[in-house]
């Protein structure tokens, strides 16, 4: 080993433990994997969050664009199938950063990007982040939403019906599903977590009631063919869905009874709130104090005795 090696290696390993795993991935430049999903359909992975793509001559439809330092690799990637990285469209599943980093590139490529106004307004405005106590910027005009809505509409990819729609609360005030209705594809955005702690960002407007209702409004749109895509983790099916819809309406039941009682977030988990639960969760204590907050303000729609 010569001595520029060493340095290599000395430097790489500051470099490695300086900085916390986040800002290690945020410079990360390397190709997310490309995942089939279905007939004309693949799922970037990798990319801060996934990245769905229906691929096609006539151009692209993609929900989510990953996160920004992602940008690149994402095009590079969308370059390399069908459709050549022509994007015609592009769906936002809600505000959160590791979605719409690559709207900024898509949008001035003159991409429609669809999502809900409460995305919209989240993008085009400063918002507070209150876990980092920062103010987040506005981004430019070409990266924000240029069509929005509130409950839902659809669209035609070629003759292809899509459909999208509100998840109210389910993870925070403007999720979407958008659901490609002919080729039985659904993105369902931070809404379900087949493989990571759920995630309620309760500053943010997620709360455990609309994302309860939110899974079971998913339900009624599948099938057993249906293939689902997450923002995080791989593609699932509806037993998958319907074990962590049954999971989530549990861990509801189960905080509504607590919150009655007024139990703070340790007191939940120490009457066992995580119990018999089909899965275990990596930080049990922060999901309780996320989904907590949300119950105080939901106290006027719980019931009658609650206050
Ligand atoms: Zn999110």
């Amino acid at each position: 080993m010569n001595r520029r090696s060493i340095l290599k290696g000395a430097l790489g390993g500051v470099v490695g433990l300086a900085l916390p795993p986040f800002a290690r991935s945020a410079f990360s430049q390397e190709r997310p994997a490309v995942v089939p999903v279905s007939d004309g359909f693949v799922m970037l992975t990798g990319a801060g969050g996934n990245v769905l793509v229906r691929t096609a001559s006539a151009g692209q439809v993609l929900v989510d664009s990953g996160a920004a330092a992602f940008t690149d690799a994402v095009l590079a990637d969308l370059r390399a199938l069908p459709g050549g990285g022509h994007a015609t469209t592009l769906f936002n599943t809600h505000w959160h950063r590791d979605q719409v980093g690559g709207n900024l590139a898509l949008g001035r490529s003159e991409a429609t990007i669809i999502a809900h106004e409460k995305t919209r307004a989240h993008l085009a405005t400063e918002y507070y982040l209150r876990d980092e106590d920062r103010y987040e910027k506005a981004m430019p005009a070409a990266a924000q939403p240029t069509v929005t809505f509130f409950t839902g509409d659809q669209t035609l990819a070629g003759k292809e019906r899509i459909e999208y729609g509100h998840l109210l609360e389910a993870h925070t005030d403007g999720d979407i599903y958008v659901f490609f209705r002919d080729a039985n594809v659904l993105a369902a955005g931070d809404a379900i977590s087949p493989l990571k702690d759920p995630v309620l960002d309760w500053f943010g407007g997620g709360w455990l009631g609309g994302r309860a209702d939110s899974q079971e409004k998913l339900l009624k749109l599948v099938d057993e063919k249906t293939r689902i895509v997450p923002s995080y983790g791989p593609v699932v099916g509806r037993a998958e869905l319907q074990a962590e819809s049954d999971m989530t309406r549990m861990l509801f039941d189960r905080m509504l009874d607590f919150i009655k009682q007024g139990m703070s977030a340790q007191d939940m988990l120490d009457a066992g709130l995580m119990k018999g639960l089909s899965r275990t969760f990596h930080d049990p204590a922060r999901f309780a104090y996320d989904a907590h907050k949300g119950y105080w303000a939901h106290h006027n729609s719980l019931a009658p005795e609650v206050l």
